[in-house]
């Protein structure tokens, strides 16, 4: 493994990229030969609720004025799309909590390249708009749910607001999205009863389940003791609930590794980030609510493009330079795992899950 030492990107024009960087117009590819394809858009820092393992209770938000407008973001997506990404995923912080959420949306459908665009929500305002993403031309969506338990859902999220979820998650299925995902993170000692619960619940409603390993990219003190590893939630679910088989049409450069229910009661995935990275095949690149560019969620540096997209005329051939310059600056993984790994300054609400 590479040292894992905090590089410096520039964004300066023209700037030294050594001799193995590849020509700017050619396919988004890192050092390590990943091709990316797909780009993680934070459109706001700010969030209803406030999860103890996501973002502190006492949190400054960004002032709106610094964040991109829908039509900068839509920009970027242009130039990164030119480039060969040609999935869109937008999140936060609370994405929904971004007026007109729906009109940004249109906007990145109709970009030339990208054949989808997927959303991450914590489901609090989806009743309302579910309709109007729909209609817009969102297809993929994910909705963050880790307990059905009123009083745990206020334990964990530090607000109220089960009821809201629940209806967003009913809204998002007559709205038209097939199928509806939904994302739970466990926490032993904190949720471990609710997946058991959660599986019935979706299996019952037709949902898809995921289940993220606890990372430390919140506020709080992580442990690793504290993630209930993948392993053990198919063991649980196999026992308690019905055995699972690999899917057959598992995407190997997924982050999430499917499983199918053997009495034929849906799909359940696994994203082991922590106990089986997926950072060999890892195809993303982000870009923050106030237009910092990211490889990755753990990365220590990221890249401003924000003052080349306010220029009057955008200067993309230097936005594309910043792109290319942040993949090959990738580091092998997030080394979670490793004495070497380092935690960012910012938390996961800020960076955009
Ligand atoms: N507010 C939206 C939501 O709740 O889905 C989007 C942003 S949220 C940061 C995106 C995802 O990150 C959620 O599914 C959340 O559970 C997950 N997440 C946040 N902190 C995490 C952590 N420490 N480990 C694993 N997943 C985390």
């Amino acid at each position: 493994m590479s040292e894992r030492l905090p590089l410096r990107l520039t964004t300066e024009p023209g700037a030294d990229f050594g001799s193995a960087l590849p020509a700017p117009h050619s396919a988004l590819i890192d050092s390590f030969g990943r091709v990316h394809n797909n780009l993680r858009v934070s459109v706001t820092d700010r969030c209803n609720l406030r999860c103890t393992y996501c973002m502190p209770e006492d949190v400054v938000f960004r002032d709106r004025s610094e964040l991109l407008t829908f039509e900068e973001i839509a920009e970027f997506t242009r130039v990164a799309a030119g480039l060969g990404i040609d999935k869109v995923r937008l999140t936060g912080g609370e994405p929904l909590m971004r007026k007109d959420l729906h009109k940004l949306v249109r906007q990145l459908v109709a970009v030339p390249g990208i054949k989808d665009v997927g959303l991450t929500t914590n489901g609090v305002l989806l009743a309302e708009q579910a309709e109007a993403l729909f209609a817009a031309g969102l297809r993929r969506l994910n909705v963050s749910l880790d307990t059905l338990d009123p009083g745990r859902f206020r334990e964990l999220t530090r607000r109220d607001g089960l009821d809201r979820v629940l209806a967003g998650l009913a809204a998002a299925k007559r709205a038209g999205f097939a199928p509806v995902k939904v994302n739970a993170v466990v926490i032993r000692g904190v949720n471990d009863a609710d997946v058991v619960p959660l599986a019935r619940y979706c299996r019952e409603h037709g949902f898809e389940l995921r289940f993220i390993e606890y990372m430390p990219i919140g506020a709080e003190a992580w442990e690793r003791e504290k993630v209930v590893f993948a392993r053990e939630i198919l063991d649980l679910l196999g026992r308690e609930v019905s055995p699972l088989a690999p899917a057959p049409d598992n995407d190997p450069r997924a982050p999430a590794l499917d499983y199918d229910y053997a009495d034929g009661g849906g799909r359940v995935g696994m994203i082991a980030s922590v106990s089986r990275p997926f950072c060999a095949s890892c195809n993303r690149l982000r870009l923050t609510a106030e237009g910092k560019v990211r490889n990755c969620l753990f990365a220590l540096d990221e890249a401003d493009v924000k003052p080349l997209l306010r220029r009057p005329d955008p200067d993309r051939p230097a936005v594309a330079e910043v792109i290319h310059r942040t993949v090959w600056a990738k580091w092998e993984g997030h080394e979670i795992n490793t004495a070497r790994f380092v935690k960012p300054d910012r938390t996961m609400h800020a960076i955009g899950g």
